[in-house]
């Protein structure tokens, strides 16, 4: 447990006006609420089943936010109770969120996972691929879902300038798509990228939303 590191974060972000999320995935009951102690309130999971359980345990003042792959028949699972949905990555997810927003009679906030890193095993959409979705006649049907904005994960290398550009290309992204798509839209203006190691330059290039895990648990 780093109680330093959680300070220089909370200082570092302050200046951009970004959210810090702690990822607790794989930490004990125990650790998380030495975090909460702290006054964090934004928690993340990358697994349905392991947010699920310490939603249970923790109370509900915590907001809970999903970071990691969602397969449709574990949807159910999660909704309502989940802030936001970071890993939106197909237009049948989508469809599958909206039903259950719908049948719970939520707007579920939700964003857009798309693919900026150079290796072929980080998830997420291709630009195309965006386009496609929100110009289609299926994503007009979607009522119960807020897209709030983009999700990236950059490559997971030493190469601070790659990382800079992958999160640069993320930004312009968000931008392409705020103007085509979500120009009357307030709500849609969340960036979430950054984690440990990168965080900094995910703050210069326009991250709302860093997520970190090993530098406050480590
Ligand atoms: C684990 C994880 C993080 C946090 O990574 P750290 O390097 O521990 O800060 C952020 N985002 C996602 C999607 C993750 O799975």
């Amino acid at each position: 447990m780093n109680p330093q590191n959680y300070q220089d974060i909370i200082k570092n972000i302050s200046p951009f006006g970004a959210k810090l999320i702690v990822v607790s995935k794989y930490r004990s009951y125990d650790e998380i609420e030495i975090v909460r102690g702290w006054g964090q309130k934004i928690f993340a999971e990358n697994r349905v089943q392991e947010l699920v359980s310490k939603r249970d345990l923790h109370g509900n003042d915590i907001s809970w936010h999903l970071i990691g792959t969602l397969q449709k028949n574990k949807v159910k699972a999660i909704i309502p109770g989940v802030d936001l949905i970071h890993s939106v990555d197909s237009l049948s997810l989508l469809q599958e969120i909206n039903k259950h927003a719908k049948n719970n009679h939520i707007i579920q906030d939700c964003l857009i996972q798309c693919k900026i890193a150079a290796e072929d095993t980080k998830q997420g959409f291709l630009a195309q691929e965006v386009h496609e979705i929100l110009s289609s006649k299926e994503f007009e049907d979607i009522k119960n879902i807020q897209i709030r904005g983009v999700m990236g994960m950059a490559t997971n290398t030493e190469n601070k300038t790659q990382i800079r550009i992958e999160f640069k290309q993320l930004r312009q992204f968000f931008d392409e798509l705020k103007r085509d798509y979500f120009s009357n839209n307030n709500s849609f203006n969340e960036i979430s990228c950054g984690m440990s190691d990168d965080y900094l330059i995910a703050l210069e290039e326009g991250s709302t939303y860093v997520r970190i895990g090993s530098l406050i648990f480590n």
